[in-house]
C-alpha cells in the first residue's frame, strides 16, 4: 500500500453557472395527436449529455485518430487528449497520482474486469439489495440479507468479514443505490473492510452524478462508474483504485496494447506492466473518455453545492407530493429521512408499473422507468415478491432526475400521478 499512499490531487475550482443539458426542449408525441416537452425522469438509467461534453467533443472530432500507436499529428494529440482525460477522471474522484484509471466500457464491465482481477480465492462479501453488474460477477461471494438500518449494514460486514476464510476479501457496495436512492455509509464500511485487512470496492454509477466522491478521504481502494450516468454518451465507464492486483492479473482482453512482447508462433511473453495498458487492449473509446472527463470537469466546475442544494428541493417537492398520495407508496430500505440522491422507486395502487408508466408517457410527455431496475433480489425485498416472481409481477416505477430537471417537470409528474391514481385500473 506504501507504494499508493492517497495523495489527493484534487484542483480548487470556482463554481460556474448549472450547464445545460441536451434534450431540454425536446418535443415528444402524445396519443392524442398532441405533443408536449419532454419530461425526462430516467436520468438513474441514463443521463442526458450536458453541452460542455459536446462541444468537447466537437473539438477533438477533428483530430480523429487512433491513440498510443500512431506517429502523426493528429495520433499525437488524440493520445494526448486520452491520457488527459484519465488525469482529469484521477483528480474527479479524489485519486492517489499512482492509482489506476482503467477505461472500461462502463460499470458493468469495471466491476467485471475487478472480479477477474482479484486474486484466486478472494472471498467478496455483498449485500442482496446491489445492482446485478456488482452482485453478480464474483467467483465466491459472501451475500448478505438487505440491512434494517445503516449502522446494520456496518455491522453485518464486520461479521462477514471477520468470518471470510482466511486470503483476500474484498467488500463491494454501492455508494447510493439505484433503486432507493438512499446514500451507504461507504466512509464506515471502508474503516471496517480495511480493520480485517480486505479491500473496499464501490459502485458509484449512481453516485457520481449526484455528489462528489473523494477516494483518498473516503479511503476507497476501488471506484467503479460510467459515463452515460455521468451526462456524458454511453460506451466509457471507469475502474479506479489500486493497481497491483490490475498489474498481476493476465489482461482482460487479450490483443495490442495488452502485449508487450510476442514471439514469431505468436505466443505473447510478456504482457503490459502498467495496469491501464494491460487491461485495455485493443482500439480504446477515445471519444468516450474525453465525453466522460469533460463531464467531469463541467461537474466539478459547476460547484456541488449549488447542485446538491438544486436537487434537494426537486427531491423534497416530488417526496411530499408523493407522500399525499395515498395511492402511492415510495420504496424505501432505511425510512424516510435516510439521506438520497434524485432516485425514487415507488408503487401505484391498483396499476401494473409498465401500464402506468406507458400511460406517464403517452399521455403526459413523462419518460419513468418501471421494471425492476437490474436488482431483483432487493425489488423482491422491498415489495415482499420474491426474486423468482414471474416477470411484470413485483415491478415498480422509478422517478430519477438530475441538471435540467425543474419544478414543472416534478409538478406534471404530480399531477400525472394523481389522475393515474384516481383512475385506478
Ligand atoms: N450499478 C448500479 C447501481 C447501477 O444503477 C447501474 C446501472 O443501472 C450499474 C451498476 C450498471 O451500469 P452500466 O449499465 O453502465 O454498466
Amino acid at each position: 500500500r506504501a507504494a499508493e499512499t492517497p495523495t489527493p490531487t484534487r484542483p480548487l475550482s470556482a463554481p460556474s453557472p448549472e450547464p445545460r443539458v441536451i434534450g431540454a426542449d425536446t418535443v415528444v408525441p402524445l396519443d392524442d395527436g398532441g405533443s408536449v416537452t419532454y419530461a425526462n425522469f430516467d436520468y438513474a438509467a441514463s443521463a442526458p449529455c450536458l453541452e460542455p461534453v459536446h462541444e468537447a467533443v466537437t473539438r477533438a472530432l477533428p483530430y480523429y485518430s487512433s491513440v498510443h500507436r500512431g506517429a502523426g499529428y493528429a495520433s499525437q494529440v488524440s493520445t494526448e487528449a486520452y491520457e488527459n482525460a484519465r488525469g482529469t477522471v484521477r483528480r474527479f474522484l479524489g485519486a492517489w497520482e499512482r492509482a489506476a484509471v482503467v477505461f472500461t466500457r462502463n460499470t458493468t464491465d469495471a466491476l467485471n474486469l475487478l472480479a477477474h482481477a482479484a486474486p484466486p480465492g478472494t472471498t467478496t462479501v455483498v449485500f442482496e439489495t446491489e445492482h446485478h453488474a456488482a452482485l453478480l460477477p464474483w467467483k465466491r461471494a459472501v451475500r448478505l440479507p438487505a440491512p434494517a438500518t445503516p449502522a446494520e449494514a456496518v455491522d453485518a460486514a464486520d461479521r462477514a468479514l471477520a468470518e471470510a476464510p482466511a486470503g483476500p476479501r474484498l467488500l463491494v457496495v454501492t455508494a447510493a443505490s439505484n433503486v432507493t436512492g438512499e446514500i451507504w455509509p461507504i466512509a464506515e464500511l471502508a474503516r471496517t473492510a480495511h480493520r480485517h485487512g480486505a479491500r473496499i470496492a464501490v459502485d458509484a454509477a449512481p453516485l457520481a452524478p449526484h455528489r462528489p466522491l473523494d477516494m483518498s478521504a473516503l479511503d476507497l481502494d476501488y471506484v467503479a462508474f460510467s459515463g452515460h450516468k455521468l451526462y456524458a454518451p454511453f460506451g466509457a465507464g471507469v475502474l479506479a483504485g489500486r493497481a497491483d492486483w490490475l498489474r498481476a492479473a493476465p489482461p482482460y482482453l487479450k490483443g495490442g496494447g495488452a502485449s508487450a512482447a510476442v514471439t514469431d508462433r505468436g505466443d505473447a511473453t510478456r504482457w503490459s506492466a502498467d495496469a491501464e495498458r494491460r487491461h485495455e487492449a485493443g482500439t480504446p473509446n477515445v471519444l468516450g473518455a474525453i465525453a466522460l472527463a469533460a463531464a467531469c470537469d463541467t461537474l466539478a466546475a459547476t460547484g456541488w453545492e449549488g447542485l446538491i442544494r438544486r436537487e434537494e428541493e426537486l427531491l423534497a417537492r416530488l417526496r411530499r407530493g408523493l407522500a399525499a398520495l395515498p395511492e402511492v407508496r415510495e420504496l424505501a430500505l432505511w425510512g424516510e429521512h435516510a439521506p438520497r440522491v434524485g432516485i425514487v422507486s415507488f408503487v401505484v395502487d391498483g396499476w401494473n408499473a409498465r401500464d402506468a408508466a406507458l400511460t406517464l408517457s403517452g399521455t403526459h410527455g413523462i419518460g419513468v422507468r418501471d421494471g425492476r431496475f437490474c436488482a431483483h433480489p432487493f425489488i423482491g425485498r422491498l415489495l415482499g415478491a420474491g426474486p423468482e416472481c414471474a416477470e411484470g409481477d413485483g415491478t415498480a416505477l422509478r422517478a430519477s432526475f438530475g441538471i435540467g430537471t425543474n419544478e414543472e417537470h416534478v409538478d406534471r409528474l404530480l399531477d400525472a400521478l394523481t389522475r393515474l391514481a384516481r383512475a385506478g385500473h
